[in-house]
């Protein structure tokens, strides 16, 4: 069995390592299966491909996650910073610089190499989620090289990270992170911290080992802090001084203040919030349920006259078409409410992620007095029977026969 707290939180950090590196390596048919393609503005997100005009599906995602977020801090408290925070996680990764302080030169020039080359690819790592890792890789292995740009933001943002990561540290959640300055809002009476429980005071042997072990150099005993980031470093530090002596440790996580009264997870204010996340939740599946992979616009062909060919009449339409899937789309092209009527070609193929221009007449028996008949162009995947159409005119030109042919 697992002794305290910590071995967790690593193991934690170790899959959200492993999730962020090796995410943008995943294909799901062919794609990326989460980045966002700079140059077609399309967000590729685990067999989906979003263009640029459904983004509000998004912002929805976006409000979903801010309320699922302040909703997980009212009743975990700051769950998010000791547990997944990249600040919190990439100090932990790089704690080998803490520890090198106390050693040689050499030890500290070592160390900061090292930093250097986690900050180098956590940096090519968030690249990836816009350029794919496959042509990251492949323009350097051919010699091609990156982008300007790209060369840019992977030194600049190296350089940051590296900066953050060597000198800055937990500083910034005690001083600059606003999550932290904003948690105070969203606790309650009830919200999971982690504290000093003040019954068993006189237990306390002023050891200091909590505090000496405290990333963010803080005192627990001295109640709650916004400075504290939930590592929970200090409740097995007691837990392991307690335990020596055969009693549990004074520090602990507790629903509200130890000693606080009415513990209960659930209460108005969390049921509120958790009513408006899953009403988020709801319609954003709504959304993504209800998303059509195909688009549709029909112009008139103004270089081809409606023309009467023996008994028939003929007109031509130019059929824009999008494929926002990530397959294939065979389509069937039909005039519907047009009697007896036939499309050329009646069927076009269209490829992933493509959009295309196709010429498409429509031949329907014609009449001796002209005029105007309104109809649908459909087209219909052969894949997955969804339709889509759009109102336009067909032209019956005067009079039912004619020499001239398409
Ligand atoms: S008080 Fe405890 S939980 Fe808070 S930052 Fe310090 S060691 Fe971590
Ligand atoms: S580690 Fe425990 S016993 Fe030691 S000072 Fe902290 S709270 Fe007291």
């Amino acid at each position: 069995m697992t002794k305290g707290v910590q071995p967790w939180r690593r193991l934690v950090e170790i899959l959200e390592g492993a999730l962020i590196l090796g995410l943008p390596f995943l294909k799901i048919d062919g794609q990326s299966a989460l980045r966002f393609d700079v140059p077609t503005l399309r967000l590729y997100f685990f067999g989906s491909t979003l263009w640029m005009d459904e983004f509000f599906i998004v912002l929805v995602a976006v409000i979903f996650l801010v309320l699922l977020f302040v909703l997980v801090t009212l009743i975990f408290g700051r769950i998010w910073c000791g547990w997944v925070c990249p600040q919190t996680v990439l100090t932990d990764y790089t704690g080998f610089l803490d520890r090198a302080k106390k050693k040689g030169p050499f030890s500290k020039a070592a160390s900061y190499g090292a930093a250097l080359v986690v900050c180098i690819i956590v940096s090519a790592s968030l690249i990836w989620y816009f350029v794919s890792p496959y042509e990251f890789f492949g323009r350097l292995a051919v010699g091609q090289g990156l982008s300007r740009t790209l060369w840019g933001f992977w030194i600049v943002l190296s350089g940051t990270l590296f900066l953050n990561f060597a000198f800055v540290r937990h500083k910034w959640c005690a001083t600059v992170c606003p999550y932290a300055k904003l948690q105070s809002v969203m606790f309650d009476n009830k919200t999971l911290v982690i504290a000093f429980d003040p019954s068993r005071k006189q237990e306390c042997m002023n050891c200091m080992a909590c505090v000496k072990a405290c990333p963010v150099g803080i005192d627990v005993r001295k109640g709650p802090d916004a400075a504290c980031i939930n590592c929970a470093v200090c409740i097995d530090e007691c837990t392991k001084i307690m335990g020596a002596r055969g009693k549990k440790g004074l520090i602990g996580y507790f629903w509200g203040l130890p000693g606080e009264t009415a513990k209960r997870m659930l209460r108005s204010n969390a049921l509120f919030t958790g009513a408006l996340t899953a009403a988020s939740l709801v319609f954003l599946v709504y959304l993504a349920a209800s998303r059509i992979t195909l688009g549709l616009d029909v112009l008139p062909d103004y270089n081809f006259p409606p023309r009467a060919v023996q008994h028939e009449a003929v007109n031509s339409f130019f059929l824009l078409i999008e494929n926002r899937g990530s397959r294939d789309e065979e389509l069937d092209i039909r005039a519907r409410g047009l009697k007896g009527s036939k499309a050329r070609p009646g069927r076009v193929l269209i490829k992933a992620g493509q959009e295309g221009k196709f010429q498409v007449f429509i031949v329907a028996p014609a009449q001796a007095q002209g005029g105007a008949k309104s109809f649908e162009m459909e087209i219909e995947s052969e894949r997955t029977g969804k339709k889509l159409m759009q109102k336009t005119n067909f032209i019956f030109p005067q009079g039912s026969g004619g020499e001239q042919k398409p």
